[in-house]
Protein backbone atom coordinates (compact mmCIF):
# COMPACT_ATOMS: atom_id res chain seq x y z
CA UNK A 1 0.00 0.00 0.00
CA UNK A 2 1.41 3.27 -0.99
CA UNK A 3 2.35 5.66 2.22
CA UNK A 4 -0.33 7.69 4.27
CA UNK A 5 -1.33 11.19 3.83
CA UNK A 6 0.65 13.15 6.49
CA UNK A 7 -1.62 15.84 8.40
CA UNK A 8 0.20 18.64 10.39
CA UNK A 9 -2.45 20.04 12.78
CA UNK A 10 -4.54 17.82 14.81
CA UNK A 11 -8.36 17.94 13.88
CA UNK A 12 -10.75 17.93 16.84
CA UNK A 13 -12.92 15.10 17.03
CA UNK A 14 -16.10 15.20 19.14
CA UNK A 15 -17.65 11.28 19.21
CA UNK A 16 -21.08 10.92 20.21
CA UNK A 17 -23.95 8.50 20.55
CA UNK A 18 -25.91 5.36 19.49
CA UNK A 19 -26.00 4.65 15.57
CA UNK A 20 -23.72 7.70 14.64
CA UNK A 21 -21.51 6.53 17.03
CA UNK A 22 -21.40 2.93 15.65
CA UNK A 23 -21.23 4.78 12.26
CA UNK A 24 -18.43 7.32 13.10
CA UNK A 25 -16.17 4.52 13.91
CA UNK A 26 -16.62 2.50 10.79
CA UNK A 27 -15.96 5.60 8.72
CA UNK A 28 -12.63 6.32 10.51
CA UNK A 29 -11.75 2.13 10.54
CA UNK A 30 -12.85 1.51 6.60
CA UNK A 31 -12.61 5.04 4.81
CA UNK A 32 -9.82 7.17 6.72
CA UNK A 33 -6.80 5.73 9.05
CA UNK A 34 -6.58 3.58 5.55
CA UNK A 35 -4.95 6.15 3.57
CA UNK A 36 -4.35 8.82 5.77
CA UNK A 37 -2.33 9.31 9.08
CA UNK A 38 -5.30 11.12 11.04
CA UNK A 39 -4.05 13.36 13.85
CA UNK A 40 -7.28 14.23 15.98
CA UNK A 41 -7.44 15.72 19.52
CA UNK A 42 -10.32 13.38 20.64
CA UNK A 43 -13.12 14.37 22.98
CA UNK A 44 -15.61 11.68 24.05
CA UNK A 45 -19.16 13.69 24.04
CA UNK A 46 -20.96 9.99 24.02
CA UNK A 47 -24.15 11.03 26.88
CA UNK A 48 -22.38 8.78 29.50
CA UNK A 49 -19.12 11.06 29.27
CA UNK A 50 -20.98 14.06 29.44
CA UNK A 51 -22.45 12.90 32.46
CA UNK A 52 -19.21 11.47 34.21
CA UNK A 53 -17.37 14.65 33.47
CA UNK A 54 -20.21 17.30 34.60
CA UNK A 55 -20.10 18.27 30.76
CA UNK A 56 -17.16 19.46 31.34
CA UNK A 57 -15.87 17.45 27.96
CA UNK A 58 -18.20 19.58 25.93
CA UNK A 59 -17.01 23.55 26.79
CA UNK A 60 -12.92 21.48 26.56
CA UNK A 61 -13.88 20.44 22.85
CA UNK A 62 -15.05 23.73 21.81
CA UNK A 63 -12.40 25.76 23.14
CA UNK A 64 -9.77 22.98 21.67
CA UNK A 65 -12.10 24.10 18.43
CA UNK A 66 -11.00 27.58 19.15
CA UNK A 67 -7.03 26.91 19.29
CA UNK A 68 -6.97 24.41 16.65
CA UNK A 69 -9.75 25.65 14.13
CA UNK A 70 -11.18 22.97 13.03
CA UNK A 71 -14.20 20.22 14.49
CA UNK A 72 -15.74 17.33 13.22
CA UNK A 73 -18.34 16.10 15.70
CA UNK A 74 -21.06 13.02 15.92
CA UNK A 75 -24.43 13.60 16.28
CA UNK A 76 -25.12 13.48 20.48
CA UNK A 77 -28.27 12.77 22.32
CA UNK A 78 -30.12 15.94 24.31
CA UNK A 79 -30.99 14.94 27.02
CA UNK A 80 -35.01 14.68 27.98
CA UNK A 81 -36.95 13.39 30.80
CA UNK A 82 -36.63 10.01 29.32
CA UNK A 83 -32.88 10.13 28.58
CA UNK A 84 -32.43 11.20 31.81
CA UNK A 85 -34.16 8.18 32.95
CA UNK A 86 -32.66 6.09 30.27
CA UNK A 87 -28.99 6.57 31.02
CA UNK A 88 -29.41 7.63 35.06
CA UNK A 89 -28.25 10.90 34.56
CA UNK A 90 -27.25 13.70 37.09
CA UNK A 91 -29.09 15.98 35.17
CA UNK A 92 -30.63 16.92 32.36
CA UNK A 93 -27.37 18.50 30.47
CA UNK A 94 -28.03 20.82 28.08
CA UNK A 95 -27.94 20.84 24.32
CA UNK A 96 -24.45 20.10 23.77
CA UNK A 97 -24.54 22.01 20.26
CA UNK A 98 -26.02 24.99 22.67
CA UNK A 99 -23.09 24.93 24.33
CA UNK A 100 -20.53 24.47 21.41
CA UNK A 101 -22.64 27.49 20.06
CA UNK A 102 -22.78 29.99 22.86
CA UNK A 103 -18.66 29.54 22.82
CA UNK A 104 -18.07 29.48 19.52
CA UNK A 105 -20.17 32.07 18.43
CA UNK A 106 -21.49 30.92 15.44
CA UNK A 107 -24.03 30.75 12.45
CA UNK A 108 -24.98 27.30 11.09
CA UNK A 109 -24.83 26.76 7.41
CA UNK A 110 -26.84 24.07 6.20
CA UNK A 111 -26.40 22.55 2.44
CA UNK A 112 -27.72 19.18 0.52
CA UNK A 113 -25.69 16.93 -1.15
CA UNK A 114 -26.55 16.50 -4.63
CA UNK A 115 -26.68 13.19 -6.42
CA UNK A 116 -27.95 12.14 -9.78
CA UNK A 117 -30.69 9.29 -9.03
CA UNK A 118 -31.91 11.60 -5.97
CA UNK A 119 -34.19 14.26 -7.29
CA UNK A 120 -35.21 17.68 -5.68
CA UNK A 121 -39.25 17.93 -5.46
CA UNK A 122 -38.48 21.61 -6.90
CA UNK A 123 -37.68 20.83 -10.47
CA UNK A 124 -36.25 23.76 -11.25
CA UNK A 125 -33.40 23.18 -8.85
CA UNK A 126 -30.10 22.22 -10.23
CA UNK A 127 -27.74 23.36 -7.82
CA UNK A 128 -27.22 22.74 -4.40
CA UNK A 129 -29.46 26.29 -1.91
CA UNK A 130 -27.03 26.50 1.26
CA UNK A 131 -29.43 27.96 4.06
CA UNK A 132 -27.47 29.87 6.82
CA UNK A 133 -29.18 30.58 9.75
CA UNK A 134 -29.16 33.27 12.86
CA UNK A 135 -28.78 31.11 15.67
CA UNK A 136 -28.79 33.43 18.09
CA UNK A 137 -31.97 35.81 20.13
CA UNK A 138 -35.44 36.24 18.58
CA UNK A 139 -38.28 34.30 19.92
CA UNK A 140 -36.24 31.37 20.88
CA UNK A 141 -34.85 33.60 23.89
CA UNK A 142 -38.23 35.22 24.43
CA UNK A 143 -40.40 35.83 27.58
CA UNK A 144 -43.80 35.23 27.05
CA UNK A 145 -47.10 36.25 29.12
CA UNK A 146 -50.64 34.74 29.27
CA UNK A 147 -52.91 37.92 30.26
CA UNK A 148 -56.07 36.95 31.96
CA UNK A 149 -58.12 39.74 30.90
CA UNK A 150 -58.74 43.79 30.67
CA UNK A 151 -55.29 45.76 31.46
CA UNK A 152 -52.38 47.40 29.31
CA UNK A 153 -49.28 46.16 28.32
CA UNK A 154 -46.51 48.28 28.21
CA UNK A 155 -42.44 48.04 26.47
CA UNK A 156 -40.18 49.50 29.14
CA UNK A 157 -36.24 50.18 28.75
CA UNK A 158 -34.57 51.56 31.24
CA UNK A 159 -31.35 53.05 30.65
CA UNK A 160 -28.49 52.83 32.74
CA UNK A 161 -28.54 56.25 34.18
CA UNK A 162 -32.31 55.91 35.09
CA UNK A 163 -34.03 57.40 32.22
CA UNK A 164 -36.90 55.49 30.49
CA UNK A 165 -38.23 54.54 27.57
CA UNK A 166 -41.94 53.52 27.12
CA UNK A 167 -44.09 51.57 24.37
CA UNK A 168 -47.59 50.71 25.05
CA UNK A 169 -47.89 47.19 23.36
CA UNK A 170 -52.24 46.45 23.68
CA UNK A 171 -54.47 48.18 25.59
CA UNK A 172 -56.19 44.83 26.62
CA UNK A 173 -60.42 44.62 26.67
CA UNK A 174 -60.34 41.22 26.89
CA UNK A 175 -57.88 37.73 27.69
CA UNK A 176 -54.90 37.01 25.54
CA UNK A 177 -51.07 36.76 25.23
CA UNK A 178 -48.39 39.16 25.18
CA UNK A 179 -44.35 37.76 23.98
CA UNK A 180 -41.22 40.24 24.46
CA UNK A 181 -37.86 39.57 22.40
CA UNK A 182 -34.59 41.06 21.42
CA UNK A 183 -31.59 41.03 19.40
CA UNK A 184 -28.06 42.01 19.91
CA UNK A 185 -26.15 44.50 16.85
CA UNK A 186 -23.39 42.38 17.96
CA UNK A 187 -24.52 38.88 17.23
CA UNK A 188 -26.29 40.63 14.10
CA UNK A 189 -22.73 41.63 12.78
CA UNK A 190 -21.28 38.51 13.45
CA UNK A 191 -23.72 36.71 11.69
CA UNK A 192 -23.71 38.90 8.71
CA UNK A 193 -19.84 38.81 8.26
CA UNK A 194 -20.12 34.65 8.47
CA UNK A 195 -22.63 34.79 5.76
CA UNK A 196 -20.14 37.16 3.53
CA UNK A 197 -16.95 35.17 4.29
CA UNK A 198 -18.97 31.51 3.71
CA UNK A 199 -20.58 33.39 0.20
CA UNK A 200 -17.06 34.29 -0.50
CA UNK A 201 -15.63 30.64 -0.12
CA UNK A 202 -18.28 28.97 -2.18
CA UNK A 203 -18.33 31.84 -4.67
CA UNK A 204 -22.10 32.02 -4.89
CA UNK A 205 -24.08 34.72 -4.33
CA UNK A 206 -25.67 35.70 -1.21
CA UNK A 207 -29.42 36.11 -0.73
CA UNK A 208 -30.91 37.92 2.83
CA UNK A 209 -34.43 38.19 3.56
CA UNK A 210 -36.13 39.63 6.58
CA UNK A 211 -39.86 41.56 6.98
CA UNK A 212 -38.48 45.19 7.49
CA UNK A 213 -41.72 46.79 5.91
CA UNK A 214 -43.79 45.49 8.66
CA UNK A 215 -41.13 45.19 11.33
CA UNK A 216 -39.66 48.78 10.81
CA UNK A 217 -37.21 48.24 13.85
CA UNK A 218 -36.36 45.02 14.49
CA UNK A 219 -36.04 43.55 11.09
CA UNK A 220 -34.67 46.70 9.93
CA UNK A 221 -31.94 46.79 12.06
CA UNK A 222 -30.77 43.23 10.72
CA UNK A 223 -31.11 44.70 6.94
CA UNK A 224 -29.11 48.09 8.13
CA UNK A 225 -26.81 45.99 9.47
CA UNK A 226 -26.01 43.98 6.45
CA UNK A 227 -26.06 46.76 3.87
CA UNK A 228 -23.51 48.30 6.07
CA UNK A 229 -21.49 45.70 6.64
CA UNK A 230 -21.67 45.02 2.79
CA UNK A 231 -20.79 48.95 1.85
CA UNK A 232 -18.13 49.15 4.27
CA UNK A 233 -16.02 45.71 3.82
CA UNK A 234 -17.62 43.34 1.10
CA UNK A 235 -18.77 45.37 -1.86
CA UNK A 236 -15.36 45.02 -3.37
CA UNK A 237 -14.36 41.24 -2.35
CA UNK A 238 -17.86 40.27 -4.07
CA UNK A 239 -17.59 42.51 -7.22
CA UNK A 240 -13.73 40.94 -7.74
CA UNK A 241 -14.90 37.28 -7.02
CA UNK A 242 -18.38 38.05 -9.35
CA UNK A 243 -20.81 36.92 -6.84
CA UNK A 244 -23.67 39.42 -5.44
CA UNK A 245 -25.50 40.54 -2.28
CA UNK A 246 -29.04 40.49 -2.86
CA UNK A 247 -31.34 41.88 -0.49
CA UNK A 248 -35.06 41.13 -0.78
CA UNK A 249 -38.28 40.50 1.54
CA UNK A 250 -38.65 37.35 3.23
CA UNK A 251 -42.07 36.35 1.46
CA UNK A 252 -40.68 37.57 -2.47
CA UNK A 253 -37.44 35.33 -1.29
CA UNK A 254 -39.76 32.50 -0.66
CA UNK A 255 -40.82 33.06 -4.30
CA UNK A 256 -37.66 33.41 -5.94
CA UNK A 257 -36.49 30.15 -4.10
CA UNK A 258 -38.94 28.19 -5.42
CA UNK A 259 -38.51 29.17 -9.00
CA UNK A 260 -34.52 29.76 -8.64
CA UNK A 261 -31.87 26.96 -10.34
CA UNK A 262 -30.26 26.52 -6.77
CA UNK A 263 -26.34 27.59 -6.48
CA UNK A 264 -26.83 30.41 -3.70
CA UNK A 265 -26.43 31.17 0.01
CA UNK A 266 -29.90 32.24 1.88
CA UNK A 267 -28.88 33.86 5.01
CA UNK A 268 -32.54 33.63 7.49
CA UNK A 269 -33.18 35.01 10.53
CA UNK A 270 -33.50 32.01 13.16
CA UNK A 271 -37.12 31.20 13.10
CA UNK A 272 -36.55 31.54 9.61
CA UNK A 273 -34.17 29.60 9.32
CA UNK A 274 -35.45 27.16 11.26
CA UNK A 275 -38.22 26.93 9.30
CA UNK A 276 -36.39 26.78 5.83
CA UNK A 277 -33.96 24.50 6.27
CA UNK A 278 -36.38 22.01 6.75
CA UNK A 279 -38.40 22.97 3.60
CA UNK A 280 -35.01 23.17 1.65
CA UNK A 281 -33.50 19.69 2.79
CA UNK A 282 -36.72 17.72 2.72
CA UNK A 283 -37.45 19.00 -1.09
CA UNK A 284 -34.16 17.91 -1.77
CA UNK A 285 -34.54 14.43 -1.17
CA UNK A 286 -33.32 13.52 2.77
CA UNK A 287 -32.45 14.68 6.07
CA UNK A 288 -29.81 12.25 5.94
CA UNK A 289 -28.00 14.28 2.60
CA UNK A 290 -27.41 17.00 4.45
CA UNK A 291 -24.46 18.09 5.82
CA UNK A 292 -24.07 21.32 8.41
CA UNK A 293 -21.01 23.75 9.59
CA UNK A 294 -20.72 25.80 12.11
CA UNK A 295 -18.60 28.71 11.18
CA UNK A 296 -17.48 31.19 13.28
CA UNK A 297 -16.35 35.31 12.81
CA UNK A 298 -12.97 34.56 13.92
CA UNK A 299 -13.14 32.12 11.39
CA UNK A 300 -13.23 28.40 12.95
CA UNK A 301 -15.05 25.57 11.64
CA UNK A 302 -17.02 22.43 13.30
CA UNK A 303 -18.54 19.74 10.59
CA UNK A 304 -20.95 17.68 11.12
CA UNK A 305 -23.95 15.64 10.06
CA UNK A 306 -27.68 17.60 9.88
CA UNK A 307 -29.43 14.44 11.26
CA UNK A 308 -29.81 13.16 14.91
CA UNK A 309 -28.65 9.88 16.73
CA UNK A 310 -30.99 7.62 14.61
CA UNK A 311 -32.13 5.91 17.97
CA UNK A 312 -35.21 3.86 15.99
CA UNK A 313 -32.00 1.92 13.97
CA UNK A 314 -29.44 1.65 17.02
CA UNK A 315 -32.01 -0.02 18.88
CA UNK A 316 -32.82 -2.70 16.02
CA UNK A 317 -28.76 -2.71 16.12
CA UNK A 318 -28.31 -3.79 19.60
CA UNK A 319 -30.93 -6.61 19.00
CA UNK A 320 -28.59 -8.05 16.81
CA UNK A 321 -30.90 -6.72 13.89
CA UNK A 322 -29.51 -5.24 10.73
CA UNK A 323 -29.49 -1.65 10.00
CA UNK A 324 -29.60 0.12 6.63
CA UNK A 325 -28.71 3.75 8.11
CA UNK A 326 -27.36 6.36 5.78
CA UNK A 327 -23.77 7.50 6.61
CA UNK A 328 -23.60 9.93 3.84
CA UNK A 329 -23.63 13.03 6.14
CA UNK A 330 -21.26 11.57 8.51
CA UNK A 331 -19.00 10.81 6.09
CA UNK A 332 -19.09 14.20 4.17
CA UNK A 333 -19.17 16.16 8.04
CA UNK A 334 -15.46 14.30 8.09
CA UNK A 335 -14.45 15.05 4.29
CA UNK A 336 -15.45 18.44 5.03
CA UNK A 337 -13.26 18.83 8.14
CA UNK A 338 -9.99 17.01 6.39
CA UNK A 339 -10.36 19.65 3.19
CA UNK A 340 -10.75 22.57 5.75
CA UNK A 341 -7.83 21.25 7.59
CA UNK A 342 -5.73 20.31 4.55
CA UNK A 343 -6.65 24.28 3.22
CA UNK A 344 -5.50 25.89 6.15
CA UNK A 345 -2.36 24.08 6.53
CA UNK A 346 -1.27 23.79 2.85
CA UNK A 347 -1.87 20.07 2.38
CA UNK A 348 -3.20 19.40 -1.12
CA UNK A 349 -3.22 15.87 -0.87
CA UNK A 350 -5.24 15.76 1.87
CA UNK A 351 -7.69 18.31 0.10
CA UNK A 352 -7.21 15.85 -2.78
CA UNK A 353 -8.14 12.93 -0.36
CA UNK A 354 -11.53 14.74 0.79
CA UNK A 355 -12.31 15.23 -2.81
CA UNK A 356 -12.13 11.72 -3.93
CA UNK A 357 -13.66 10.25 -0.83
CA UNK A 358 -16.57 12.68 -1.55
CA UNK A 359 -16.58 11.31 -5.06
CA UNK A 360 -16.11 7.62 -3.87
CA UNK A 361 -19.85 8.56 -1.41
CA UNK A 362 -21.36 9.97 -4.84
CA UNK A 363 -20.27 7.16 -7.17
CA UNK A 364 -21.11 4.36 -5.00
CA UNK A 365 -25.29 5.59 -4.64
CA UNK A 366 -25.17 6.79 -8.48
CA UNK A 367 -24.05 2.99 -9.23
CA UNK A 368 -27.46 2.05 -7.45
CA UNK A 369 -26.09 0.80 -4.33
CA UNK A 370 -27.32 3.04 -1.46
CA UNK A 371 -29.43 2.60 1.72
CA UNK A 372 -32.57 2.22 2.45
CA UNK A 373 -33.88 5.84 2.89
CA UNK A 374 -32.66 6.44 -0.83
CA UNK A 375 -33.68 3.22 -2.14
CA UNK A 376 -37.11 4.15 -1.43
CA UNK A 377 -37.10 7.31 -3.36
CA UNK A 378 -34.15 6.68 -6.01
CA UNK A 379 -35.24 7.12 -9.58
CA UNK A 380 -32.72 4.66 -11.05
CA UNK A 381 -33.73 1.57 -12.04
CA UNK A 382 -33.36 -1.67 -9.59
CA UNK A 383 -31.54 0.07 -6.81
CA UNK A 384 -29.40 -2.19 -4.28
CA UNK A 385 -30.80 -1.47 -0.67
CA UNK A 386 -27.66 -2.15 1.67
CA UNK A 387 -27.34 -2.67 5.20
CA UNK A 388 -25.06 -0.10 7.10
CA UNK A 389 -21.81 -1.85 7.03
CA UNK A 390 -22.23 -3.09 3.57
CA UNK A 391 -22.77 0.64 1.91
CA UNK A 392 -19.89 2.05 4.10
CA UNK A 393 -17.72 -1.15 2.45
CA UNK A 394 -18.75 -0.39 -1.03
CA UNK A 395 -17.85 3.23 -0.50
CA UNK A 396 -14.06 1.95 1.01
CA UNK A 397 -13.95 -0.58 -2.45
CA UNK A 398 -14.68 2.65 -4.67
CA UNK A 399 -12.04 4.61 -2.65
P1 LIG B 1 -32.94 11.55 13.94
O1 LIG B 1 -31.88 10.84 14.67
O2 LIG B 1 -32.51 12.56 12.93
O3 LIG B 1 -33.87 10.47 13.24
C1 LIG B 1 -35.23 10.69 12.89
C2 LIG B 1 -35.64 9.71 11.79
O4 LIG B 1 -35.15 10.18 10.54
C3 LIG B 1 -35.04 8.32 11.95
O5 LIG B 1 -35.81 7.51 12.81
C4 LIG B 1 -35.01 7.85 10.52
O6 LIG B 1 -36.30 7.48 10.06
C5 LIG B 1 -34.63 9.12 9.77
N1 LIG B 1 -33.16 9.29 9.70
C6 LIG B 1 -32.41 10.28 10.25
N2 LIG B 1 -31.13 10.12 9.93
C7 LIG B 1 -31.05 9.02 9.18
C8 LIG B 1 -29.97 8.32 8.57
N3 LIG B 1 -28.71 8.77 8.69
N4 LIG B 1 -30.23 7.21 7.85
C9 LIG B 1 -31.50 6.77 7.73
N5 LIG B 1 -32.56 7.37 8.29
C10 LIG B 1 -32.34 8.48 9.01
O7 LIG B 1 -33.88 12.33 14.97
P2 LIG B 1 -34.57 11.83 16.34
O8 LIG B 1 -34.88 10.37 16.27
O9 LIG B 1 -35.65 12.80 16.55
O10 LIG B 1 -33.49 12.07 17.45
C11 LIG B 1 -32.64 11.05 17.98
C12 LIG B 1 -31.64 11.70 18.91
O11 LIG B 1 -30.79 12.56 18.16
C13 LIG B 1 -32.28 12.56 19.99
O12 LIG B 1 -31.76 12.17 21.27
C14 LIG B 1 -31.86 13.98 19.64
O13 LIG B 1 -31.59 14.72 20.81
C15 LIG B 1 -30.61 13.79 18.85
N6 LIG B 1 -30.36 14.84 17.82
C16 LIG B 1 -29.07 15.27 17.71
C17 LIG B 1 -28.73 16.19 16.75
C18 LIG B 1 -27.30 16.63 16.66
O14 LIG B 1 -26.45 16.14 17.39
N7 LIG B 1 -26.97 17.55 15.78
C19 LIG B 1 -29.69 16.66 15.86
C20 LIG B 1 -31.00 16.17 15.96
C21 LIG B 1 -31.32 15.25 16.94
P3 LIG B 1 -36.86 5.97 10.14
O15 LIG B 1 -36.87 5.60 11.59
O16 LIG B 1 -38.22 6.12 9.54
O17 LIG B 1 -35.95 5.09 9.34
MG1 LIG C 1 -36.35 22.82 13.13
Amino acid sequence: MAEKIQMTTPLVEMDGDEMTRVIWQMIKDQLICPFVDLKTEYYDLGLENRDATEDAVTVEASEATKRLGVAVKCATITPNAARVEEYGLKQMWKSPNGTIRAILDGTCFRAPIVVAGIEPTVKTWKKPITLARHAYGDFYKGVEMRIPGPGKVELVYTAADGSEQRETVHEFESAGVVQGMHNLDASIESFARACFEYALGLNQDLWFSVKDTISKTYDHRFKDIFAELYETEYQARFEEAGISYFYTLIDDAVARVMKSEGGFVWACKNYDGDVMSDMVSSAFGSLAMMTSVLVSPDGTFEFEAAHGTVQRHYYKHLEGEETSTNSVATIFAWSGALRKRGELDNLPDLVDFANRLEAATIGTIEAGQMTGDLAAITTLPNPQKLSTGDFIAAVASKL
